[in-house]
């Protein structure tokens, strides 16, 4: 931390010799001699309190008719006269007094440049210049020192404590005929320089004639000029005075204005008060009001030095030593895809390469973590040279997740983790930076399967073994598997029912059924004759292994685990087909299948024949149906019987030639004709 005190701090020329001529007062006082101020001397109440304890009165203006009617030789009574002045009246007042009786006397601390203004008042008062004159002052009406030298003008004042109040005030034209009158402006001794300089520039664009006396003390000046540099470099202004102090209000508001981190202290010890971070105040300044004791001033100077030494001190403390083995904390200052940089609040900067973080490859360390990240690390190598601390965040977490490991197998809990390595006889998967060792016959890969497959995959497993004193994890992905075959095997047990639908995987057959793996370790068999409505003689006539079917229970034995399931549906159903797309009397256009002596056998739909009797094939009597029909012959054929219960039914082709013959011979002869010619 450093600190800057502002070249122009504390008590002011003004202020200086009032204090001075104070301390003379008190050392040349008589014994029983009264010394009293009028107000306090000055605006800083360190210094009154000073000042009251070594017997200094402060009196009031309505005091000092008592005060002179008191005073006597035994008891002389001193009066002092505050740097700021004091109005006319009560200067005549004190004038009178001081003449009346010997005993009775006043000290005029006035400064001298207050005293001017005083004087720039009177003098350019209307009567003492023969002209219509106005007094127009830049600061606080209820200052003291404002009041004091108004007092001395006699005639039209007016007191703006902004450039934008006296703007108004010509807008709105307050001050009567001010453009036929002689405006005397003036300013307090402390007022602020910019909001002067605002003002001379709204006064002289609108009277040309004012009588300008730039009255800003050069102390002032300085002062605000040097707390605006020092603000904008500094992180942390301390600006000192007293609470009632004009030119120490100015001071503050100034560093505000450039320093958001400003405070107002009177005394050292509010600095205990206040929220100094030496963290972020690298750089503070002090300033000073013109009525600060030098003494207040280095009471600060000195607390903030001893504040800044402890801080660093504690700092140099604070900063650790780190040793190879020690486990930190740290706080991310940087990351990329290759290494993190820490913040150990040491010496050293902690980095942390990518293989140090994790053996999972696949990893993005910008992606794991972000500026701020509060990481913990095993310290592996420090190098005060280099400044760095070599660090691994894996071999804290396979530390404290080994034992969550080995906790894992006496609570017989599922681990998640990722299979990352296929190596002789087994894989290893890794479970939150721990290596798990998970051998062949427990991956759940079939014997001579291929284990490469399971590379990448997010595995769940459970510990089986511990080695070595923790350091080595047997895992098995199977144990988990059967487990959860198993609870689906309940599972399904306890809700399966008759006609209940499955979609399920032909996993085998036999010469009499199909067998289906219903998806939890569960099989059924759907037997030949409830594969297909046909007649079929070998069950891949219908399905093929690994095929995915939907089948229904149609009976079961939960205690046997048997279940024999139905494929064919109503649905399916041949006749069912037939019988909702036709009806006797339909025409149908029927495929030859087999020919018998006594007819002929055609299908109608898939699955369902009909018989065309031999007396239906013809008009005329034929001798066998071969004698008309071929095999796969397609005709058109007419149903002439449905017998619904044995599921059979008789077709005639005769009956359309006859109903074709009867057609054509109710037919006119013309129309017939070209039937004929052809
Ligand atoms: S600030 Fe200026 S005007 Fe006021 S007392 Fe000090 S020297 Fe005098």
């Amino acid at each position: 931390m450093k600190i800057t005190v502002a070249e122009h701090a504390g008590f002011c020329f003004g202020v200086r010799r009032a204090a001075q001529t104070l301390e003379n007062a008190l050392e040349q006082a008589r014994p029983g001699e009264c010394v009293c101020t009028l107000g306090h001397l000055i605006h800083n109440e360190v210094y009154n309190e000073r000042m009251r304890e070594r017997g200094v009165l402060t009196v009031t203006e309505s005091d000092l008719p008592s005060l002179a009617a008191q005073a006597t030789a035994e008891r002389p009574v001193s009066v002092l006269i505050r740097a700021h002045g004091i109005p006319i009246t009560t200067r005549r007042t004190l004038e009178r007094f001081a003449s009346e009786n010997p005993h009775f006397c006043y000290l005029d601390c006035t400064c001298p440049y207050v005293e001017k203004i005083h004087r720039i008042a009177s003098q350019n008062s209307p009567d003492a210049v023969g002209e219509d004159t106005v007094f127009l002052v830049m600061g606080s009406a209820d200052h003291p020192e404002v009041q004091g030298f108004v007092s001395c003008f006699e005639g039209e004042k007016y007191v703006f404590s902004t450039a934008e109040a006296l703007a108004e005030a010509f807008r709105k034209e307050t001050i009567v005929n001010l453009h036929k009158r002689t405006p005397v402006f003036a300013a307090q001794t402390t007022f602020h320089l910019y909001e002067w300089k605002k003002s001379l520039e709204i006064l002289k664009n609108l009277c040309t004639n004012a009588r300008i006396f730039d009255t800003i003390c050069s102390v002032t000046e300085k002062r605000q000029a040097e707390a605006a540099a020092l603000a904008q470099t500094h992180d942390l202004m301390i600006v000192i005075g007293g609470r009632e102090s004009s030119n120490t209000r100015k001071l503050y508001h100034i560093c505000r204005e450039f320093c958001p981190d400003t405070i107002w202290i009177e005394r050292a010890d509010e600095l205990k008060t206040q929220n100094i971070n030496p963290f972020s105040h690298r750089q503070v300044g002090i300033v000073a009001g013109a009525s600060t004791p030098a003494d207040v001033i280095e009471e600060v100077h000195k607390t903030m030095s001893e504040h800044a030494e402890n801080f660093a001190a504690m700092l140099e403390e604070s900063l650790k030593t780190l040793n190879t083995g020690d486990t930190v904390t740290g706080y991310v200052t940087a990351v990329t895809d290759a290494e993190l940089q820490l913040d150990l609040g040491a010496k050293v900067t902690g980095v942390i390469k990518a293989e140090q973080i994790t053996d999972d490859t696949s990893v993005k360390l910008t992606e794991m973590f972000k500026i701020g990240d509060a990481v913990e690390a095993f310290v592996i190598r420090v190098s005060d040279v280099d400044g760095v601390a070599e660090l691994s965040k894996k071999r804290v977490d396979s530390d404290k997740n080994r034992q969550k490991i080995i906790a894992a197998k006496d609570t017989d809990e599922i681990l998640t983790g990722k299979v990352i390595e296929i190596v002789k006889g087994g894989v290893i998967v890794l479970v939150d930076s721990v290596k798990v060792f998970v051998p062949a016959s427990q991956t759940g890969v079939p014997k001579n399967g291929n284990m490469d497959e399971l590379k990448g995959q997010t595995v769940k497993f459970k510990i089986i073994e511990i080695k070595d004193g923790g350091k080595k994890a047997i895992g098995s992905i199977r144990v988990v598997a059967r487990e959860e075959r198993k609870a689906r095997e309940t599972e399904f047990w306890a809700t399966i029912e008759e006609g209940k639908h499955y979609t399920g995987t032909v996993k085998s057959m036999t010469s009499y059924g199909a067998f289906v793996d219903l998806g939890c370790g569960v099989d059924g068999m759907v037997h030949m004759s409830e594969l297909s409505w046909k007649r079929i003689k070998n069950p891949a006539e219908v399905v093929s292994v690994g095929d995915e079917i939907t089948v229904f229970v149609k009976s079961f034995d939960a205690e046997k685990k048997r279940i024999s399931l139905g494929y064919k549906t109503e649905e399916s159903n041949p006749w069912n087909i037939f019988k909702s797309n036709f009806a006797i009397g339909d025409i149908a256009a029927v495929t030859i299948v087999s020919m018998m002596p006594f007819g002929a056998f055609a299908e109608i739909v898939d699955g369902v024949d009909g018989l065309i009797h031999i007396s239906q094939i013809a008009q005329t009597r034929i001798a066998k149906p071969a004698d008309v029909l071929e095999l796969g012959q397609v005709v058109d054929a007419k149903i002439i019987d449905i017998d619904d219960e044995k599921q059979k039914v008789s077709l005639s082709i005769r009956a359309l030639l006859e109903e074709a013959q009867a057609a054509a011979e109710a037919m006119p002869e013309e129309e017939a004709a070209p039937a004929d010619a052809e």
